[in-house]
């Protein structure tokens, strides 16, 4: 359970049942009411790197958008489905080097928005309009590492129950299937760890969980019957990339049987360049200045080191599985 010493809640929200179901659960010894969250978290001139070493959360109502569409830096899988992904939190506990969110934020406190009703209504429409929606609720946080504490991830497999159609995707890098471990799988939620050689987790991903607590969480979910994912996304080409990208994907199946791993994506480091901009003023570190250009509106490495990872990481996989699980992402 995280510990957070101060809690802001914004009066528009302070009756609502998932501020009151944080406030019993958190127990904070601060509590502050605000007028306009978006407005604080928002504000200029915020120092990101002191906020992340201790968060505060926010509690807040959304305003419409409820659903963003994903671009093609999100999508991944195929690409078959159009993606949408929802931003009832943003900011993470855990500390990427190579982070968007660092970019994309001028906070790093944890914003919650606690309106789940009108995210709700909002699949609702879309389901009513497409018949399906495949929703990343993941995409700016990592919900399950945060799931002791806000218990949110569990709320939306409930909601996937009553809604065929709704396929939402949770992607973690963290330790927090044991808190949903209890629940009946559903077909309608992808469990997506994200993966990466254990030197590259300790040396860049602060605070997740190591890479084998991740492959073990991943067998316990496949033997409970939940569908599975992996992901090996941004892959860091840093010295001795190869070795380490092949040691992991021989590493990862000899822990998991394939048949249980539906898919395996992959993806080379890439970022928006304002945000790499933004990041690395404050930031310095080698997964994001080795090597990494700016080509229109991506950086990323140079074409040829690209392809040059997709195609080892395309051959290595398909040792270990069939090609059409296996799926590159290019943004
Ligand atoms: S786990 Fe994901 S959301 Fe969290 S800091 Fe790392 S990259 Fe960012």
């Amino acid at each position: 359970m995280i510990q957070f010493d101060h809690v802001y809640v914004e009066r528009a929200v302070r009756d609502a049942p998932v501020t009151r179901d944080l406030l019993a659960r958190l127990q904070p010894p601060r509590v502050t009411g605000i007028d306009d969250a978006q407005r604080m978290f928002k504000r200029p001139g915020q120092d990101f790197a002191r906020q992340k070493r201790r968060p505060r959360l926010i509690l807040a109502r959304k305003r419409p958008p409820f659903l963003y569409a994903g671009t093609d830096r999100v999508a991944s899988f195929g690409g078959e489905r159009a993606v949408h992904y929802n931003d009832m939190v943003r900011n993470c506990l855990y500390d990427c080097d190579y982070c968007f969110l660092q970019g994309m934020h001028r906070s790093a406190n944890i914003l919650v928005n606690v309106n789940i009703e009108d995210y709700v209504a909002a699949v609702d429409d879309a389901l009513a309009q497409d018949g399906s929606l495949y929703l990343s609720i993941s995409y700016l946080s990592d919900l399950l590492g945060f799931e002791r504490s806000l218990g949110l991830v569990r709320r939306w497999v409930e909601i996937a129950r009553s809604r065929p159609g709704l396929e939402v995707e949770v992607r973690t890098k963290s330790d927090g299937y044991a808190a949903i471990q209890d629940m009946d799988p559903h077909d309608g939620i992808i469990l997506t760890w994200s993966i990466s050689p254990d030197e590259i987790a300790r040396r860049h991903e602060a605070g997740t969980a190591s890479s084998p607590q991740r492959l073990l969480d991943a067998g316990r979910a496949i033997a409970r019957g939940w569908r599975v994912r992996l992901c090996i996304d941004p892959v860091i080409a840093t010295d001795g990339w190869e070795t380490s990208y092949r040691s992991l994907v021989d590493t990862v199946f000899r822990r998991l049987d394939p048949a249980g791993v539906e898919a395996v994506s992959f993806g080379v480091f890439r970022m928006h360049p304002d945000f790499l901009d933004r990041i690395t003023a404050f930031r310095r570190s080698a997964a994001l200045d080795t090597g990494v250009e700016h080509q229109g509106d991506v950086a990323s490495y140079p074409e040829a080191l690209r392809q040059e990872v997709f195609s080892v990481l395309q051959r290595h996989l398909a040792r270990h599985m069939p090609a059409e699980r296996i799926h590159a992402v290019h943004g």
